[in-house]
């Protein structure tokens, strides 16, 4: 069994100098109990800790790690920018070829602009979306998350559900009653709300295949609907896929579903493991953006020369050697044996996938939306995560998490899941 008393004693050391002595309250294992470990290094498909332990890595930064850890092709890229200078507050051909190749990558994106974070990049979709409507409401799905900007807040997933802060504090009301939710997958409810307040709504902003209330995929025609309900109000549709670009599949969700955005939202795999996001769009739309238009938006690293020389070697070798593909037929063989293991053990679950993506959900019946995946058996959860923890498997320590694949995990590496996990099911059961 892992011992972690390195590691728990740098975290007493974190807690005083860091709230809850995390930089990220997901990463915290309060919701599940214990104490994380702490990571040294990371290489391929596994994590290492301060107290010799290993761990194949089903977290891998909360997605952006396609390739594994500290993948060639990235690790050197970022060494020869930072030889060149770390900062420049000046344009460069990086900042050119990455939006060029993501443009590509993402044909409803004519444009695009660079940005540090996830959050940034929902925050200012929305912005630009207000700013060309001219209206004040959006509409946002309860349990999606987008990041940790006020109006963003509002019946938010992730950790904002796990630790039960789905509405933060420190929100104010008057942000709070412009942002509306509904559930996922509901569109009655969805057609009511326009019905309503239609001529106000500025944007839709939703994950088109949400994965931060565990993975949960849209029901048939759903997505398509909504494109066609914003177009009939003149509302703007944002397909946040900051965590499903370049994971569902290499055009993201939208490709998957044929749905035309007006904005995108990326980030996670955009930046290959470093602080880049994007939002873009429709030139028509982009044009609003300063300093082409009033639409006010920066940035001090914006484009920083690392993180572009990093999105550029992860994304240019994702698109050469037809990763999404390869890791979406890969995620089908490790979720096939998870399922059979928890059916073998006589626990019920729902293994929901999605290109490099999936969760496993202890429900008995299909997770659809918010209401389902917090209705989950959350003690079930805790006693999997911390048998798949002790034998060398780091899961999201939390049911309301995605957990990712990628190119570095190996056969082996799954035949060791899947024993983990038949072990760990046992304990459930
Ligand atoms: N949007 C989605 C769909 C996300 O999953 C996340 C983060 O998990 C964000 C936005 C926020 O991104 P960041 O954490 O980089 O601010």
């Amino acid at each position: 069994m892992n011992t972690l008393s390195k590691s728990s004693s740098v975290f007493a050391e974190a807690k005083l100098y860091i709230p809850g002595g995390v930089n990220s309250p997901v990463r915290s294992f309060r919701s599940v109990g214990g104490n994380p470990p702490f990571i040294t290094r990371g290489e391929g498909s596994k994590l290492y800790d301060l107290d010799g332990n290993n761990y194949i890595d089903y977290v891998l930064s909360y997605g952006p790690l396609l390739l594994g850890h500290a993948h060639p092709v990235v690790t050197e890229a970022v060494q020869e920018a930072a030889a060149k200078g770390t900062s420049f507050g000046a344009p460069t051909g990086a900042e050119v070829a990455l939006a060029k190749l993501v443009c590509e990558l993402v044909p409803s994106m004519d444009m695009v602009r660079m940005v540090n974070s996830g959050t940034e990049a929902t925050m200012s979709a929305i912005r630009l979306a207000r700013a060309y409507t001219g209206r004040d409401c959006i509409v946002k799905f309860i349990g999606c998350y987008h990041g940790h900007s006020d109006a963003l807040l509002v019946h938010a997933g992730s950790g904002a559900t796990t630790f039960g802060v789905p509405d933060s504090p420190g929100v104010t009301k008057g942000t709070a009653e412009t942002t509306l939710s509904v559930p996922f997958n509901d569109l009655p409810a969805l057609e009511n709300v326009f019905a309503e307040k239609g001529k106000e709504i500025a944007a839709v902003i939703m994950e088109p295949t949400p994965g931060n209330m565990g993975l949960v995929l849209p029901k048939d025609g759903y997505l398509q609907a909504i494109r066609k309900l914003t177009k009939k109000y003149g509302s703007l549709l944002i397909i946040d896929e900051v965590m499903s670009g370049f994971r569902s599949a290499q055009g993201g969700s939208q490709s998957l579903y044929h749905i035309e955005p007006d904005i995108t939202c990326l980030g996670k795999v955009i930046g290959g493991g470093l602080p880049v996001a994007a939002y873009g769009g429709k030139r028509e739309i982009m044009n609003w953006v300063s300093p082409v238009g009033p639409m006010y938006q920066a940035g001090t690293l914006s484009g920083n020369p690392l993180a572009m020389a990093a999105g550029i070697a992860a994304l240019t070798y994702m698109k050469e050697n037809d990763v999404c593909a390869t890791l979406t037929k890969r995620n089908a063989e490790l979720t096939d044996a998870l399922k059979a293991a928890a059916d073998a053990a006589g626990v019920p679950v729902q293994v929901p996938r999605l290109g490099s993506m999936f969760t496993v959900f202890f429900s008995e019946k299909e997770v659809t939306n918010y209401e389902d995946a917090t209705a989950c058996n959350l003690d079930a959860f805790r006693i999997y995560f911390h048998s798949m923890l002790e034998q060398g498997v780091y899961l999201p320590p939390s049911q309301f998490e995605t957990n990712f694949i990628s190119l570095a995990h190996s056969d082996e590496d799954f035949a060791k899941t899947a024993a983990a996990a038949k072990v760990a099911f046992t304990k459930v059961a």
